[in-house]
């Protein structure tokens, strides 16, 4: 089994290394751009689009001109990296199937990523003493940056794929991608357990743990919404403007933290307590997006669905299922996805489907055998059932399992 794993650092490049930085992130910005503008060209004259080999030589031309010559200062392989992202968002919007969003044009500042491919290129120096035994700080190579400091806050495992150097608010970091490759684990537990997604309780599990949401965001909210309106009384781009609004990024980037570590700990305590976990196949996204309808078909319950979509992002569902996804997989175990029809209405003892079955929120009662039981509680349950006898492959390996 191989697992990748990204490791992930903040760097402390010098003022000089920092401009560096930035001219690199903006060469791969403007060449994402200005690719972007040609495809787009082509498109709207319905001429198909060029392929990443026609568009490496554009590339290539741009970087020998007068008029772009700026690019030749920074790297190629990242600029060549980007068009090959460019390459594979523009498959993904034409994918019939599932059609991704058409990527769109970069602005400044935002979301700025420089992505280094060619792992051979990258060296670590992990030394933390020099020869006289002082204490010295971790660095690693990046081409045409040189050595930038960084604090190696956890060890880095397997072999690195490649690297990308990204900022945020005004820090940079770095992720470095690994590869290793492990024997097949075995997963130390045998249970099965069922998992309702909610949001008066984050999830509840059927054997009747329960997780409390998080509450990270909405005791946050107020602030913002405070910072905000002090943002709106300032001038636009303005020295106390920017300063505001770097305020309110990093409140958000500290929001997120929160959240994402509450979710770390929510998800490894269940995968390593169950071999399998079934969850509702919500499609989280397709949910979120939908409140406001179309000018054709507006959306009903606008505003019930707009805080239930508030919570949704709240809880960051889609986050957690990713992350007991590869944990699983990473112990031996399996996440499984169910159809999530009926899972509420549908009594756990006597398979009595009825939408009588549940008239308040919290509280299911069966209009058939009289089950009483928390509603969640009852889906949970439903969905074990769901993802257990759906006859999935993989299952087969978990003979020990209470299934
Ligand atoms: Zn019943």
């Amino acid at each position: 089994m191989i697992i990748r794993k990204a490791f992930r650092y903040r760097l402390e490049p010098t003022p000089e290394q920092t401009q560096l930085l930035s001219g690199a992130a903006g060469c791969v910005r403007f060449v994402w751009n200005r690719a972007l503008s040609i495809q787009k060209s082509y498109l709207e004259q319905k001429c198909g689009i060029l392929s990443f080999g026609e568009m490496s030589k554009c590339l290539t031309n741009w970087r020998n001109g007068e008029a772009f010559s700026f690019l030749s200062e920074s790297r190629v392989a990242p600029q060549q990296q980007t068009l090959r992202f460019l390459d594979r968002a523009l498959l993904d919007a034409f994918n019939k199937k599932s059609p991704k969003k058409f990527p769109t044009f970069k602005k400044k500042g935002k979301k700025d990523s420089i992505r280094y491919p060619h792992p051979e290129r990258i060296k670590l120096d992990l030394q933390t003493e020099d020869k006289d035994g002082r204490r010295i700080q971790q660095k690693i190579y990046l081409p045409k940056i040189g050595w930038v400091k960084f604090r190696l806050s956890r060890p880095i495992e397997g072999k690195i794929r490649n690297a990308t150097v990204s900022r945020e608010v005004d820090n940079w970091y770095i992720s470095i991608q690994t590869e290793r490759e492990v024997a097949d684990p075995k997963h130390p537990s045998n249970s099965a357990i069922g998992a309702d997604r909610g949001v008066a309780n984050l999830l509840t599990l059927s054997d009747g743990t329960f997780f409390a949401p998080i509450t990270a965001f909405r005791d946050q909210q107020l602030k913002l919404v405070k910072e905000q309106r002090r943002l709106a009384r300032k001038k636009r781009h303005s020295v106390r403007w920017n300063r505001q609004k770097t305020k309110i990024a990093k409140l958000h980037q500290h929001v997120s933290a929160i959240r994402k570590n509450a979710l770390h700990q929510i998800s490894t305590i269940i995968s390593k307590n169950h071999a399998v976990v079934v969850l509702e196949d919500l499609k989280v996204r397709n949910m979120t997006g939908s409140a406001k309808g179309t000018t054709e078909q507006p959306g009903k319950r606008i505003k019930q669905k707009a805080g239930l979509n508030k919570s949704i992002l709240d809880q960051g569902w889609s986050i957690l299922q990713g992350m007991l996804d590869y944990k699983l997989r990473w112990l031996g175990g399996m996440l499984i996805l169910v159809n999530p029809a009926f899972t509420s209405q549908t009594c756990s003892v006597c398979g009595h489907v009825d939408s009588g079955n549940r008239l308040e929120q919290a509280v299911f009662h069966c209009l058939h055998c009289g089950h009483d039981a928390h509603a969640d509680l009852n889906a949970a349950q439903n969905i074990l059932a769901k993802g257990t006898t759906a006859g999935h492959a993989g299952l087969a390996c978990f003979t020990g399992a209470n299934l």
